[in-house]
């Protein structure tokens, strides 16, 4: 088998970039590595897992549907964020032990600083109660945002999320509130859709006064740049638009610096990434 190999994990898994993402942070870093997919059955996360480890493998990443269930494997040695995602995208072997991280949300972070915008102090709406969600809720917490509401479709489950937050950081229990999706009040100064309605070409129902004078809208999906959330924020006035694609190289990013402990530059993969996703 080859030495230093990594891998992402999951199911369907042929339309995967990370592969792409981290060799190319390799050959920026003069890292040698080999990065494979591996598609594990549905009923088997477990097994493929520990025979990629048994095997000498160095780390994997986690995409759907194994996110949860991976931070159940790795439930003795979780980050904060994944402990609260109650998901995990990053695993790795130390001391015998396997190790558990979710770097969504510092992918997030580090594609808005890309953008030039600044969260400490800031009104943040987010959208969505889902995995993509729990994902980035403490990373933005911890940016020091003014304010931090939770909106989703099913009021339920927003405040749900708001609970277990204020459960694991409650001396950040006054900055965050939620509520129904269809009850979004006030101005923004960034609102990130990390809802899926992207997905179905649907458009939220969102008031059309939400975005506050240099707003960033921000919209987790990615492969097509102009989304329906992005058209609609451009015509509700939001100054700075960006789609997922940053976050995505963003969280391998920080996947890369966990196991190499070098931290790879984003910009340049992505806009490989950009240029390849336009030709195919
Ligand atoms: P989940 O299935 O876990 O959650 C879906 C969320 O979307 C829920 O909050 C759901 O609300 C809401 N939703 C779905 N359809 C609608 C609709 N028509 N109107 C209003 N709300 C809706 O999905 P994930 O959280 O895993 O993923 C969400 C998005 O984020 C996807 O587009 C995914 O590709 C993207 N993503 C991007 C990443 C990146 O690196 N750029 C990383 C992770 C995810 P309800 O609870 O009411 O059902």
């Amino acid at each position: 088998a080859p030495e230093n190999r990594y891998a992402v994990i999951g199911n369907p898994i042929e339309h995967s970039r990370s592969p792409f993402i981290h060799q190319q942070f390799g050959r920026q870093t003069g890292i040698a590595l080999h990065y494979e997919r591996i598609l594990a059955p549905l009923d088997d996360f477990t097994g493929t897992v520990e025979q990629f480890f048994a095997g000498g493998g160095r780390g994997l990443n986690v995409t759907l549907p194994f996110k949860e269930a991976a931070c159940a494997l790795a439930a003795e040695h979780l980050s904060d964020r994944a402990q609260l995602a109650g998901a995990v995208n990053t695993l790795w072997m130390a001391g015998g032990r396997l190790h558990g991280c979710n770097t969504d949300g510092v992918g997030l972070l580090s594609d808005i600083r890309r953008l030039g915008v600044t969260l400490a102090g800031r009104k943040v709406l987010l959208l969505g109660a889902g995995g993509a969600a729990k994902g980035v809720l403490l990373p933005l917490l911890q940016a020091r945002c003014a304010q931090l509401h939770i909106a989703n479709r099913s009021a339920e489950r927003a405040h749900e999320l708001h609970k277990r937050t204020i459960s694991l950081a409650p001396r950040r229990a006054e900055r965050l509130s939620a509520g129904a999706l269809d009850a979004i009040a006030g101005q923004w100064d960034v609102v990130i859709n990390a809802t899926s309605s992207s997905l179905g070409g649907g458009t939220l129902n969102l008031p059309d006064t939400l975005y506050a004078p240099g707003a960033l809208a921000y919209d987790m999906m990615y492969g097509a740049q102009d989304t329906p959330f992005l058209r609609q924020a451009r015509a509700h006035g939001a100054s700075v638009l960006a789609d997922g694609l940053g976050m995505l190289v963003g969280q391998a990013a920080a996947s890369f610096a966990i196991w190499h402990r070098v931290q790879p530059k984003i910009e340049p993969v992505l806009a490989a990434l950009r240029q390849q996703l336009q030709h195919t």
